[in-house]
């Protein structure tokens, strides 16, 4: 039986162990961190917090082919309960409030309702969306002679393959409220979508309005604790504290307790970026993508259930009346079991850079952190009036908490910058510098749950290919 050691235990890692361990491989999974999940986990604070660390919503649990595959394979469906907010989600901007409902026909009836004069753009905006999307669930299949006829299947790829999403949006319309709700939630992603890849834009969106977005009841340390379970329970081994900091071909060396071990392997996965996997190879590795932007978090612990208190709202609700835009999630809008039914949990979020708070002394990132959550607050109680007193707890995660915890290169979540120029490569799982080394997570298709997914699967596929 062929061993494989998997670096890394974010949800690509994850994936990967748990799909190929079922098959009879034997996996040994080694996480850095004392938790398992990267950035699909939770942490605990005093007074019954479950602090989800990034899930807002993720898209295609039950409409993604590949992600129902996934899911069926695991049995993920009977493990794991997702839970759909009311709708898709809620913006404001200097126009006023929006909510966009789920279900693609209602985002656009709703919008057309809304923008009578530009019912041709948005009619034409969604059937560019969803041909660009249908393509890429084509293109996750494709058969070898179907590559013949690939200008002519994959035509709107090609099409849009070097456009960004300010140039087709503003092809399609004049209207600036219209344009700031068509790519609203798509934000994480870039911190503009004058360099944000149609492409990305267009698959992400059909995605959500088609089957909604989904949070994982309990945090989204449950799937990732689930998918570590499969793992062991199917005679694999998944070790926590266990930084990886050399390897060749066959051996993965790490430090655990203060022991240096090495293990030797058949395969390799790797869950972290291309240029430090192969630091630890020691092979010269010239990075030429652009790093994807890291992402600021506050999170808040709320002493009352906040849906007891401003009634039905908005789950992700997306701020644009400032310079920079923010997304804060309250998750008493559902069934979260992040916290009993006295209290909720919410947090902030919005795109940063890790060089903002690298340069800082300690004093002075301190400082910074209580100046930011103060101004939030502010911003935050203009939407939801004296919502500063029903607040128990509140934390500042920076880009620097992110590198910190997940040692990913500029504290990023999304692996390359989604720009036109970036996305859309033919997802490289296995590399072409060391033949038994593969690559899953953030860096493969996009930063995302379901991306991230996806990589674990088409590295089992490779994997059970090439040695079964
Ligand atoms: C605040 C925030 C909000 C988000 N919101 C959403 C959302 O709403 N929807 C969505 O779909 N996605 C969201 N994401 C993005 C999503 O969480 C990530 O893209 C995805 O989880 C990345 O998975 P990954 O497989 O790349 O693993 P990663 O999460 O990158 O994990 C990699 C793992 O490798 C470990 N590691 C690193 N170096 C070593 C080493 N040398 N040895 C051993 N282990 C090592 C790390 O500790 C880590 O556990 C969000 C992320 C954040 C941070």
């Amino acid at each position: 039986m062929k061993h494989i050691t998997i670096i890394g235990g974010g949800l690509g890692g994850l994936t990967a162990g748990a799909l190929l361990s079922k098959d009879g491989f034997s996996v040994t999974l080694l996480e850095q961190h004392n938790i398992i999940g990267g950035c699909a986990t939770t942490f605990q604070r005093k007074g019954g917090f479950t602090c989800e660390v990034g899930l807002h919503e993720m898209d295609g649990v039950f409409t993604n082919p590949n992600i129902i595959k996934i899911f069926d394979k695991l049995d993920v469906y009977k493990n794991v309960e997702f839970k759909k907010p009311q709708e898709f989600f809620k913006v404001h901007t200097k126009y006023g409030e929006f909510v966009m409902p789920n279900g693609l026909e209602n985002g656009k009836n709703v919008l057309k309702e809304k923008f009578v004069n530009e019912r041709d753009a948005i009619d034409e905006y969604f059937r560019i969306v969803v041909s660009i999307s249908n393509c890429f669930l084509r293109l996750s299949n494709l058969k070898w002679h179907q590559y013949l006829l690939f200008p002519f299947i994959f035509y709107p790829i090609i099409k849009y393959k070097n456009k960004t999403v300010s140039e087709v949006l503003n092809n399609l319309t004049q209207n600036e409220e219209l344009k700031l709700i068509l790519n609203a939630n798509v934000q994480y992603y870039n911190d503009t979508s004058d360099t944000l890849s149609f492409l990305l834009h267009a698959v992400a969106q059909s995605s959500y309005y088609q089957g909604g977005g989904h949070f994982i009841k309990g945090g989204s340390y449950k799937l990732s604790e689930y998918l570590g379970s499969i793992i062991k329970n199917n005679g694999g081994e998944v070790i926590t504290k266990a930084m990886v900091f050399e390897a060749t071909k066959n051996s993965v060396t790490y430090t655990y307790k203060n022991e240096k071990i090495t293990k030797s392997t058949d395969i390799i996965i790797s869950n972290i970026s291309p240029y430090d996997t192969y630091k630890l190879f020691d092979i010269s590795y010239n990075e030429v993508k652009q790093i994807a932007n890291s992402i600021t978090t506050i999170y808040f612990g709320f002493n009352q259930n906040l849906k007891s208190i401003y009634g039905q709202n908005g789950y992700s609700n997306f701020i644009f009346t400032d310079e920079k835009p923010f997304v804060f999630v309250d998750y008493s809008q559902i069934d979260s079991g992040l916290t009993g039914s006295d209290k909720s949990f919410g947090s902030i979020c919005f795109c940063d850079e890790l060089s903002n708070w690298d340069k800082l002394d300690e004093a002075e990132y301190r400082q910074k952190k209580e100046q930011l959550l103060e101004s939030y607050l502010c911003k935050l109680n203009s939407y939801y009036p004296n919502i500063k007193q029903y607040i128990e707890f509140s934390e500042v995660s920076t880009p620097k908490t992110i590198a910190h915890y997940i040692k990913t290169p500029n504290g990023t979540a999304y692996g390359y910058k989604p720009t036109q120029k970036q996305f859309f490569k033919i997802p490289k799982v296995k590399s072409h510098k060391i033949d038994n080394l593969y690559f899953v997570g953030q860096f493969v298709i996009a930063g995302g749950f379901s991306p991230s997914l996806m990589s674990g699967l088409i590295c089992y596929e490779n994997i059970v290919k090439e040695y079964k």
